[in-house]
């Protein structure tokens, strides 16, 4: 393992076009949950599960129960703070050798942890709108609320997160394929590339070295250059 993060140190200490893919996993050292993680927590206590109340329709029908289930589970709690991994992605950047975040994530870590330009694929609690007039609210509308928080025009007013059967913002995409197109370092963490768009993108990198780090096998795999399985937190705080 120590061979790994070696060779990742040295990658990333020659590139100044480095981008970062993560998912569920940066967060998860950080203390927040990974919903789609069979541990069959959540489906104790809700009616339904999470991957049908954070949908679209879902949402529509039942917005005390999607609201529920938001601030309970996805909105991470005030003591929530971001790890080694966030950090030292941050301090990259700072240094010009990393370009771009990019995130499956919704909680905002990266931002909080210092880092500059991060595309997020899925949205962010952190920031709310009417869905019907399109007004931007503070988030504190949204997350520190009960109930169902109604715009004055009548609409639900939300949270900027794309909930399933909801598309991914088409500039997030294009900025997302940019950056990976030019990089030359790519590093993937956290994520089993199992959940669209995650896979599809890593096909459009086309530099020199592919660092995946996960725990648990991912189907590229064999397509990286380098496989790390440790914890990301971990690694990052070496490299
Ligand atoms: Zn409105």
């Amino acid at each position: 393992m120590e061979e790994g993060v070696e060779l990742l140190r040295r990658w990333i200490r020659e590139s100044d076009n480095i981008v970062f893919f993560g998912g569920a996993g940066v967060s998860t050292e950080s203390g927040i949950p990974d919903f789609r993680s069979p541990d069959g927590l959540y489906h104790q206590k809700y009616k339904y599960p999470p991957e049908q109340i954070i949908s679209h329709s879902f949402f529509e029908a039942n917005p005390e129960e999607f609201y529920r289930f938001y601030r309970d589970k996805l909105i991470p709690g005030k003591e929530i703070r971001p790890n080694a991994c966030h950090r030292r992605l941050a301090e990259l950047e700072q240094e010009g050798k990393l370009r771009a975040v990019i995130t499956q994530n919704i909680d905002g870590l990266h931002q909080m942890a210092g880092s500059r330009r991060v595309i997020e694929l899925h949205g962010s609690v952190h920031r709310c709108y009417c869905a019907k007039c399109l007004r931007p609210y503070p988030e504190s509308y949204v997350n520190d609320g009960e109930g169902v928080p109604r715009c004055e025009c009548g609409g639900v007013v939300r949270p900027e997160v794309v909930l399933y059967e909801e598309g991914l913002r088409d500039q997030d995409l294009i900025d997302a394929v940019n950056f990976i197109r030019a990089a030359d370092v790519m590093i993937i963490g956290g994520t089993s590339l199992n959940v669209y768009p995650a896979a599809g993108l890593v096909r459009y990198f086309n530099g020199k070295h592919l660092a995946l780090v996960n725990m648990s096998a991912t189907p590229y795999d064999s397509a990286a250059d380098l496989v790390i399985r440790e914890k990301i937190g971990e690694v990052f705080s070496r490299v």
